[in-house]
């Protein structure tokens, strides 16, 4: 049986839109996409407006967005699409006529997977989500951890490694700037140019797909690349760990989830092995369940909160 739609669900990715209208049992019911507008913030709002009357016209709207963002709905930085400072609260209230909800697109992955995915009954979770960056949020009692001005979450911005690289957010050093699929694949193309005898040196191009492939053959150039991001997130764990209590800690994104039976043994191994001390339940790391499906389902979910309704 279809369900009433009751809400409308908006991720902005870096290189596409991904609408929805969900039910109230978080059902998508309607999909709808487009190319992401890069470097044209009006043509941005345009096109999710579009999106949210094609999929559902009325409905309340929530928008994750690839970057962290203020309480009022202004992006603070988001490099890939080119809007940093754009208010897409007060923007996409001109243009629909109600206020949307706007988050992090992390923090609506994670709303998503607590609510009808891999994080179904844990109330305290830490999502680290693994693409071009790294994202992050935390759950804690339930609720998303907003913080004073609403840019809580940002884990892929905690120190990793004080000699490392300089992260895209110009300080040096950040979980993103050694763990992220960017960094992997820099790193791939690092020892390529060092004359390290692997695959990748054939590869075309040395992205994502080339180390994946290379990975899946057994490079060991590849799977070492994958294996030191692993150790890195799981002593980023490890912190949160100590910091949140989570019951679960949730591995997500695309590269993240890509890249998981890489990247998992060594990140639970680290986090295991820093947080042996003590006496306390460590929770177990599980990999998100959504896909790419997780950030408009929470989005959606976020969106019908705001309006008062359940759930
Ligand atoms: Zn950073």
């Amino acid at each position: 049986m279809t369900g009433t739609p009751v809400a409308v669900g908006i991720d902005v990715g870096g290189t596409k839109l991904t609408a929805c209208s969900l039910d109230a049992n978080a059902s998508i019911l309607v999909r709808a996409r487009t190319r992401s507008p890069v470097g044209d913030p009006e043509l941005l709002l345009d096109e999710i407006a579009r999106l949210a009357a094609e999929v559902g016209d009325g409905l309340p709207v929530g928008v994750g967005v690839p970057g962290p963002v203020s309480r009022a709905g202004v992006i603070s930085h988001a490099p890939n699409l080119d809007v940093t400072g754009l208010d897409v609260g007060a923007g996409l209230t001109a243009r629909l006529g109600r206020r949307p909800a706007v988050t992090n697109d992390a923090s609506a992955a994670l709303v998503g997977e607590h609510a009808v995915g891999a994080a179904t009954g844990h109330d305290h979770v830490v999502m680290l989500t693994v693409g071009t960056g790294v994202g992050g949020a935390v759950l804690v009692d339930g609720a998303l951890l907003e913080g004073a001005s609403g840019h809580a979450g940002e884990l892929g911005h905690v120190l990793a490694d004080p000699g490392g690289p300089v992260c895209g957010c110009g300080a040096v050093g950040c979980l993103e700037a050694v763990a992220s699929g960017t960094a992997m694949t820099r790193r791939a193309r690092e020892l390529v140019a060092a004359g390290r005898p692997t695959l990748l040196a054939q590869a075309d191009k040395i992205d994502g797909h080339a180390l994946d492939e290379a990975a899946r053959a057994g490079d060991e150039v590849a799977r070492t690349i994958r294996r030191e991001a692993g150790e890195h997130l799981g002593r980023a764990a490890a912190s949160l760990v100590n910091v949140f209590d989570p019951s679960l800690v949730l591995l997500g994104g695309g590269a993240g989830v890509n890249a998981a039976g890489d990247l998992l043994p060594p990140m639970q191994q680290v986090m295991r092995e820093r947080l042996a001390g003590f006496a306390r339940p460590i929770p177990p790391i599980v990999v998100a369940s959504l896909g790419d499906d997780a950030g408009m389902i929470g989005a959606g979910l976020l969106a019908l909160r705001a309006s008062g309704q359940k759930p």
